[in-house]
């Protein structure tokens, strides 16, 4: 079984949750507080895709997603954010999370993220092996990992993702669109801001000083490219 876990404090939306997940054909694991999701992980290390709500009675979301992604930098993390709380969306992502979605959200929303990401994190890619080089860098396709100068590089799956996008196009302007449909999929529902949020984070990762990349430019008014 396909296990997810979920962390809500808020019964009304975990049933809610899980019933759908269930519907969708995963198992979920539920929990209420950050200790509890804790315990939970630990019983079940099997589990590949955490759901975690933000606001919770002993620690906050954003915390659970830290340490979760400190232990392991394969889990898929969506995040729940409150619609008016803007800022949690760019938090959730800067420490470590995958995707968000924002409350209230649809069933079909929801399990669309869930499989766009377990997807991800299932890696679909075992056709692949072998590695790809690019200056200082070396993407191995088949652990799906990165070095840059011989040091390993921690990736999510996303960020992993997005930079085997650019190691396959070097040179060519790829728009945001061009990128959350490659990474995301197609039939995702979210926000082009995600992209350049991503690339945000995953240029702290790489680039030599992050305020001046130059292994994934800008270009300016349509998306990113690798190399100038
Ligand atoms: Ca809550």
């Amino acid at each position: 079984m396909k296990k997810v876990l979920v962390l809500e404090d808020e019964s009304s939306i975990r049933s809610f949750v899980v019933i759908n997940l269930r519907r969708g054909g995963y198992e979920p694991i539920e929990a209420e507080t950050g200790a509890q999701a804790f315990e939970q992980l630990r019983r079940n290390p099997d589990v590949k895709v955490a759901l975690l709500d933000i606001m919770l009675p002993d620690i906050d979301g954003f915390e659970v997603c830290r340490r979760i992604r400190a232990a392991d930098p394969h889990m898929g993390i969506i995040m729940l954010t409150a619609r008016t709380q803007e800022m949690d969306k760019v938090t959730g992502l800067m420490t470590g999370a995958d995707d968000y979605v924002t409350k209230p959200f649809s069933p079909a929303e929801l399990t669309a993220r869930v499989d766009a990401l377990y997807r991800r994190v299932g890696g679909d890619d075992v056709e692949e092996t072998g590695e790809l080089t690019r200056g200082p860098f070396k993407l191995n396709t088949r652990n799906r990992t990165l070095e840059k100068n011989g040091e390993r590089v921690k990736l999510t799956q996303i960020e992993y993702s997005i930079i085997k996008l650019f190691m396959d196009n070097p040179g060519k302007a790829l728009s945001r669109e061009d990128i959350l449909n490659s990474v995301w999929g197609r039939d995702y529902f979210g926000e082009l801001k995600i992209v350049d949020v991503n690339i945000r984070r995953l240029r702290l990762k790489i680039e030599d000083d992050p305020t001046s990349p130059t292994f994934i430019t800008t270009v300016w008014g349509y998306g990113y490219k690798w190399g100038f």
